[in-house]
């Protein structure tokens, strides 16, 4: 499986090859040891040996997958926690709190002190966690100042690339490269006025370039520096900067560094000169590396930047990116000739099989950009997939599972494993010729072929109700009557209280959910349980005295799954486990067919907790967006139709729930900025058909019925006019830590429906006091209308415990009734 030697400089360019590989185990193996260890079950030792297993275990599989076990096919990307995390500790970059967890003799961060700094210590805060890119994964933003130590400071990978050589893989180590890091990274508390991290590239390059030495040294014949920043034009760091930045990283580690002779490393390990370097690989990941409709070779033309300097081969997302163009004689890209370009057209992404005879067309579109070798890769990592396809159960008899899969599934899916498969027969056939693989070709036409044509895939029932939609379904009545309505039905106080929905799992509700997931409770005896719960909470909000009630969604394992689980289209998997973060991982749902609702979902439990009380309850669903964006989502059709088929399917769920005497419904929307495009040139479309989708779902509802939403964060941003928009009765939000900044924003945009800004921060144990709670409050109503404003906690209240949230809610309460008495 080597490229032409010919044609490139370096060693045989890996024939094919994947950017990175689930490292949480196929059983979740690290999890396990990582919990054990921070539980004190296991020490140290036990886990560097669980680990280490795990490792070993990976690449061997990797290698009798087919890819190259000796020339650095094989990606070394593991990571206990984060990759993000992993070049702090790389680097001994920790902020100033944690300075005590750094090794006094070598600067490097302490294995327990590494958990310390993702999950902190006390009064010391971790280090802030956000999603990656367009992912479901969450990384740890580094904290950088002036003062911030960097160095060379941990040599983990180098340990790894001689553990893995050892058990005779020669890997290619994987980290996140020095501009994405830094421009990822937050200025340190201690920073002064005007810093950057990226002030601080020439100090994180200098340790870079150790690395990279120090990984010749070992023989390592390629490094894989991730660098997806590069496919953003999104974030508020000015383009010029970021140029300047990869151009002064490359330069420092690909010019002045030399490339090791491979043919040394075998005679002598001590050969290298100080200056050596493996063979680079950059990798672009998550888009393409020219925004959309811009002239190849312009300023903003990250691939013609990247091609400009001496690294050895660059990786390219061509699933979601398109096949870029060249601006040099007959559109080659200057500089290319002499790299390789990874051709990613295997979605790391998502878990669908690939057509491979149109992929590799993909692929093979880009030999007029003149690059000198051309190879084959998937488009990403595939640590956003599962495992391996084989690990689940077919079944669709009468007595399957719930878990077990449409056995046509069976031929439509490539998890991982199946990924690394597709990349090795694409590899061969851009090297030998597609003949030699005719028969996989063959095999994965008919399988699209099939998945096309299968029942359910287009179903045309919902394809009709689609077409038939006409403007008038996408909007309610005018505001203001619907207000006077609302009132007239509800007739709730000023500053009405209420809550996001969920109210703490305990470990009864629990415990009862895996007896009945088992078969050891059976229906009945379950929905009796949860029954009782629903009035346990009902009784509880009204002793409380709070406005508008929920039934807590005790029902509910995880607020996507419980739809898709009732949903027509979706499919939930045994073992798709996906690291979220840290040892967190999810089972995201797939959604392959076209949706629909065959019955209601979520009607019985909010009919039965209004039963209980004259208060009205809030029905709760989970919108269009976000059921979108924690799922696997068909990629055979756009995102926004799909997601019009959802808001159908929840359109008539809110239609059973006002039949159900049922007059408040909230629609939760909390991902629905983080779906939103890393290219501006992609996000008026993406807020055109998201927010129609919400709207579709909602504005069947009569003007008496209230509409609320919730979303997950505070900072609006690009989406302030998007929220708006949406046209929801009331917005709750995130609020309490930035202390109701958004509200005095909101009241510049003009927004004028119901506001909850979050008053109690339920991410932390602590209970906020009545004074705090009333302080809060009388900011959010000093600088908005106060008829408009609600009082409710940030989020739902599922991961915390009753201990802290019923005085938390108590605290809420009383402080509401005293500012209501002060307008
Ligand atoms: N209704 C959901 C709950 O309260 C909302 C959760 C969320 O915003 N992530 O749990
Ligand atoms: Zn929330």
């Amino acid at each position: 499986m080597t490229t032409d030697p010919t044609t490139t400089r370096r060693p045989a360019f890996p024939g094919g090859t994947i950017l990175g590989y689930p490292r949480i185990g196929r059983r979740r193996e690290l999890k396990k040891a990582v919990e054990s260890f921070w539980s004190g079950r296991s020490d140290a030792v036990d886990l560097e040996i669980a680990a280490g297993t795990l490792r070993r275990d990976t690449v061997r599989r990797l290698a009798a997958l087919g890819l190259d076990p000796d020339d650095g096919s094989v990606p070394g990307s593991f990571s206990y926690y984060d990759q993000v995390l992993d070049v702090v500790a790389l680097l001994g970059a920790v902020p100033a709190r944690f300075a005590d967890l750094i090794d006094p003799d070598d600067g490097s961060l302490e294995p327990e002190g590494y958990f310390t700094v993702a999950r902190g210590r006390g009064e010391d805060a971790p280090l802030e966690m956000t999603k990656w890119f367009d992912t479901n994964y969450h990384y740890l933003v580094p904290e950088i100042s002036e003062s911030t130590p960097i160095s060379f400071a941990d040599h983990r990978i180098v340990r790894e690339y001689a553990e893995a050589k050892e058990a005779g893989v020669t890997t290619r180590p994987v980290l996140v490269g020095p501009v994405t890091f830094l421009a990822l990274s937050k200025a340190a508390d201690d920073a002064g006025e005007g810093f950057h991290p990226l002030d601080r590239l020439d100090d994180v390059v200098a340790a870079y370039a150790e690395l990279l030495r120090a990984l010749a040294a070992v023989g390592a014949p390629w490094v894989q520096l991730d660098e997806p920043v590069l496919v953003t034009d999104t974030g508020d760091l000015d383009p010029e900067r970021l140029r300047a930045a990869v151009a002064t990283a490359y330069r420092a580690l690909a010019t002045d560094l030399v490339p090791a002779d491979p043919a040394q490393d075998d005679a002598d390990g001590d050969t290298e000169t100080e200056a050596e370097r493996p063979a680079i690989l950059v990798a672009t990941p998550f888009g393409g590396l020219q925004a959309p409709g811009r002239p190849a070779g312009g300023p903003d033309d990250a691939l013609a930047l990247l091609a400009a300097t001496d690294v050895e081969a660059i990786a390219i997302d061509l699933v979601r990116g398109a096949v870029p163009t060249g601006a040099g004689p007959g559109g080659t890209v200057p500089g290319l000739a002499t790299k390789t370009l990874v051709a990613g057209v295997v979605d790391g992404h998502n878990v669908w099989r690939s057509d491979l005879a149109a992929r590799l067309e993909v692929a093979e579109s880009l030999r007029p950009l003149g690059a000198g070798a051309v190879t084959v890769g998937t488009s990403t990592s595939l640590l956003h997939v599962p495992h391996d396809v084989d690990d689940e159960t077919f079944d669709d008899g009468p007595d399957a599972g719930r878990l077990a899969l449409d056995p046509r599934l069976r031929d439509w899916l490539a998890f991982a494993d199946q990924k690394v498969g597709e990349v090795t027969v694409l590899a061969r056939a851009v090297a030998e010729g597609r003949e030699a693989v005719a028969e996989a070709l063959a095999a994965s036409s008919a399988a699209a072929a099939s998945r096309r044509a299968a029942t359910g895939v287009v179903v045309p029932a919902v394809r009709d109700r689609l077409a038939r939609l006409s403007d008038g379904d996408f909007a309610r009545g005018a505001h203001d009557e619907r207000v006077a309505a609302q009132r007239a039905r509800l007739g709730l106080p000023a500053l009405p209280t209420t809550t996001i929905g969920s109210f703490p799992q305990t470990t009864d509700i629990r415990t009862a959910r895996a007896a009945w997931a088992k078969g050891e409770l059976d229906d009945a005896a379950y929905t009796t349980a949860m029954r009782a719960e629903v009035e346990r909470v009902v009784r509880l909000q009204e002793d409380l005295g709070l406005d508008v009630l929920v039934h807590g969604e005790p029902e509910r394992n995880d607020m996507v799954q419980y739809f898709a689980e009732q949903l027509d289209g979706f499919a939930t998997t045994a073992l798709g486990w996906v690291q979220s973060y840290g040892s967190r991982c999810v089972r995201p749902p797939i959604l392959w067919g076209d949706v629909s609702r065959p019955e209601a979902m979520t009607v019985e439990w909010s009919q039965y907790a209004q039963s209980l009380t004259d208060k009205p309850v809030k029905g709760m669903l989970t919108g269009p967006v976000t059921i979108l964006a924690w799922s696997f989502v068909r990629d055979d059709q756009p995102l926004g139709d799909t997601a019009n088929q959802v808001a159908l399917a929840l359109r008539d769920e809110v239609a059973d729930l006002e039949a159900a005497g049922i007059g408040v419904v909230q629609v939760d929307e909390p991902a629905l900025r983080e779906l939103l495009p890393l290219r501006r040139a992609d996000q008026d479309d993406y807020l055109r058909w998201s927010v129609g989708s919400f709207r579709l779902a909602t504005a069947g509802a009569a003007a008496a019925t209230q509409v609320h939403t919730h979303l997950c964060y505070s900072e609006f941003g690009e989406v302030v006019g998007a929220i708006d928009g949406l046209d929801a009765d009331v917005t709750s939000l995130e609020a309490a830590r930035s202390r109701m900044e958004i509200v005095p924003e909101l009241a510049d945009a003009g927004y004028s429906r119901g506001v909850g800004p979050g008053v109690y921060d339920i991410h932390s144990p602590r209970v906020p006091s009545t004074a705090e709670v009333t302080e809060l409050l009388r900011l959010a109503v000093k600088s908005i209308d106060p008829s408009l404003v609600w009082v409710n906690p940030d989020c739902g209240l599922k991961t915390r415990g009753y201990a802290e949230v019923e005085p938390a809610l108590r605290h809420l309460v009383a402080a509401a009734r005293e500012v209501r008495a002060a307008i």
